[in-house]
């Protein structure tokens, strides 16, 4: 059985992966933590299921991470960094879920890979996995003629945008093109934009009540337009995931991995 602690608890995806952990049997919840002030610490865990997991809420990753296996983290980029920090003194492997990253950031959790194995991705989801690699061959046929545009929409809640999975199909969409996402990119338009440069790679973001996440990756050419599109339903398809990468950690030393290495799509 994994050992698996949770920071991040109290959130939206906290939850669903307590509630993937609770119903998966190769996983003990060994920890579960979140910020200082949520209204979760002190408290066992599993209370809002109905279940007592003797696990309490800390607001301390140092002490509830001692002899685990592995961390899952959904939270914000600066919860994360500090996590990160954590793991790395505790010898501890970790999945990071949380979007949001600077380029800065991205690059301290790569050093990191080199000395604890870390599984990070923007979207956990199986089917947008999938997307990802479908996007990229759709790229390589329609690389001359089709204007491309990242279309994704998510709920009121969410913090950053456009979201760190329309970053990631836009990436895969340039890199089978050949070209670098930082130069090609137009994120929104307003006013007189002028006509739209064919190299670029647009993005669009909608904002509203409880939409889990919808992605389209749209090349628009003449006369036709072929249309990429995943829908998540319920958080569920992250957790789940998530916990099938917190799996496929093991007992990896160290190493950078992606949902694709997990799903053993390269
Ligand atoms: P949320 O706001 O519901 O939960 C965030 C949790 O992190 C809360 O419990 C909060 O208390 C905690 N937190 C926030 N700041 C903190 C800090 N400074 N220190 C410690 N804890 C802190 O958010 P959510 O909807 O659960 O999403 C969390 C993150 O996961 C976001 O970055 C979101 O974009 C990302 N996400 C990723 C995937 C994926 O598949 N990779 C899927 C869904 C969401």
């Amino acid at each position: 059985m994994k050992k698996i602690v949770i920071v991040g608890v109290s959130g939206r995806m906290g939850q669903a992966l307590l509630e993937g952990v609770f119903a998966d049997n190769e996983f003990i919840l060994h920890g579960a933590v979140d910020q200082k002030g949520s209204s979760q610490i002190g408290h066992d865990a599993g209370e809002r299921f109905g279940k007592l997991s003797g696990v309490v809420v800390k607001d301390e990753l140092s002490e509830a991470v001692r002899g685990a296996d592995v961390v899952v983290d959904f939270t914000r980029p600066e919860a994360s960094m500090m996590y990160l920090d954590v793991c790395l003194k505790e010898k501890v492997n970790l999945v990071i879920g949380t979007t949001g990253f600077s380029q800065e950031q991205k690059a301290v959790i790569s050093e990191a890979s080199k000395r604890i194995a870390i599984v990070f991705a923007p979207n956990m989801s199986v089917g947008v996995t999938l997307l990802i690699n479908l996007v990229k061959s759709a790229a390589k046929v329609l690389n001359e003629g089709y204007d491309i545009e990242v279309i994704e929409a998510h709920h009121r809640h969410k913090v950053d945008a456009p979201s760190g999975t329309a970053l990631r199909l836009g990436e895969a969409a340039a890199e089978s093109l050949g070209r670098s996402l930082d130069t090609c990119a137009v994120y929104g338009r307003e006013g007189i934009t002028g006509e739209r440069d064919s190299n670029t790679i647009g993005f669009a973001t909608v904002r509203g009540g409880d939409v889990v996440g919808d992605h389209t990756v749209l090349f628009a050419g003449i006369g036709e337009r072929i249309e990429l599109t995943h829908k998540a339903s319920s958080r569920a398809t992250f957790a789940l995931g998530a916990l099938r990468a917190a799996k496929f950690l093991g007992s990896k030393i160290s190493g950078l991995y992606d949902m694709q290495d997990v799903l053993n799509l390269k």
